[in-house]
């Protein structure tokens, strides 16, 4: 198969076009056609050497992916469905907001890690995406969206419409690391989209060697998918974290502090009736993090889908909770729900994944335990099931 140019970041594709026997400048060019551009056609890139040209047309393509479905929210919001083939399809979702224009992208068809409250856990895990099928989603929803504004009398086609991209999609970057740190490239060079790095955020559910590389090779704003103030609760919401433990994942987050583009964690927080809600909770949150890691904390209001058997935190839980965490310092919002009425909110993004794992069929035989602190000093849980 062809080689896909949206694989490369800028370096990939300067040792492919030397490996052409091409200059370096001339990988800018194809780099600035392709992603500035938003060019397939070699032959419309205009000022590119005759000669390259000629290479590339049997050798390499601007592959993007073929889009199977888009809806659009009466919020504005759009989620499209993009076939990454073998049966599997992955969902990208745009969100406009007044004065920016955010892209929350996938990097795996379904995921491994088997969040119980998350649809796409649910699904199970068929593959990684590559960094080109990363990209791609990114440079279609850019370009078509330009293309859009350019069709209005009052603007330009060539203003940036995403400016802010969150690795929220479908999966768990960091277990797809070798692919996402070139598609992250991509999207912060300034001869490609030329994001912020506070503006493109990984979102984990907490891989602590991986927090660890991301530090070294690419930091760029960071959030943590924390769900829980114990490890009693949070190993029976995020599975992966009975690997390290809450202590080590706070302690990669304040060392990623050191190189990142913000001097905050964004601690991601699921907000589910009876589970994790309570005023105590929030309690031991507060010790948990206040003074230790410099953070804040987004509560999402949990979206529910039908096979998940969990129920949304009423709003009153929510603002109390909140209450909680901002009475002691902690600077705490609570997530708009956008593009619920298709299917688009957090965790709602199914996709189509030929799971491999099983994943459904193990979860709905362990049913989330409903966890009740009886009072607030050091009694043990009380458990009943859900
Ligand atoms: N795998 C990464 C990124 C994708 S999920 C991670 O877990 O961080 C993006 C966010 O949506 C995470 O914070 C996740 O916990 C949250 N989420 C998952 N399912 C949800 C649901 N049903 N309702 C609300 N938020 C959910
Ligand atoms: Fe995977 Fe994130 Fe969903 Fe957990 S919340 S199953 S890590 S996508």
């Amino acid at each position: 198969m062809a080689v896909n140019l949206l694989d490369f970041d800028l370096e990939g594709l300067a040792a492919y076009c030397e490996s052409l026997g091409e200059k370096r400048f001339r990988a800018v060019q194809l780099y600035r056609w392709i992603h500035q551009k938003g060019e397939s056609d070699f032959e419309k890139m205009s000022d590119l050497a005759k000669s390259l040209r000629g290479k590339l047309a049997g050798a390499a393509e601007v592959r993007g992916l073929p889009l199977i479905s888009e809806h659009r929210s009466a919020d504005g919001t759009i989620k499209w469905l993009f076939d990454v083939g073998g049966g599997n399809a992955v969902e990208s979702v745009y969100i406009p907001e007044e004065d920016r224009g955010t892209l929350c992208v996938s990097s795996q068809a379904g995921c491994a890690v088997g969040c119980r409250f998350c649809n796409t856990g649910h699904q199970g895990f068929s593959r990684n995406l590559t960094s080109g099928e990363i990209v791609a989603q990114l440079w279609f929803a850019e370009h078509r969206l330009r293309a859009e504004d350019g069709e209005r009398a009052d603007s330009t086609n060539d203003t940036r419409v995403v400016d802010n991209v969150v690795m929220m999609g479908m999966g768990e970057p960091l277990q797809n690391y070798a692919a996402l740190v070139p598609a992250l490239k991509t999207m912060l060079d300034d001869h490609a989209y030329g994001l912020s790095r506070r503006r493109v955020t990984v979102s984990t559910s907490g891989m602590v060697a991986m927090i660890d590389r991301l530090r070294e090779d690419c930091p760029v704003a960071l959030a943590v998918s924390l769900h829980a103030p114990n490890d009693e609760l949070r190993n029976e919401l995020v599975p992966l974290n009975r690997k390290d433990g809450i202590a080590a994942l706070l302690a990669a987050c304040v060392r990623y502090l050191d190189k990142a583009p913000r001097d905050f964690v964004t601690f991601e927080y699921c907000m589910l009736e009876g589970v994790n809600d309570t005023p105590e909770l929030a309690r031991e949150l507060v010790k948990l993090v206040k003074g230790r890691v410099p953070c804040k904390l987004n509560l999402i209001p949990f979206n529910p889908f039908p096979a998940s058997g969990l129920k949304r935190s009423s709003r009153e839980r929510v603002m109390a909770f909140a209450k909680v965490l901002q009475d002691a310092g902690i600077v705490t919002t609570i997530r708009k729900t956008r593009g619920d009425d298709i299917d688009a909110a957090c965790g709602q993004l199914a996709g189509e994944v030929q799971d491999r794992t099983r994943a459904h069929e193990r979860m709905v035989r362990a049913p989330v335990r409903v966890v009740r602190r009886i009072d607030r000093h050091d009694t043990p849980l009380q458990e009943t099931k859900a």
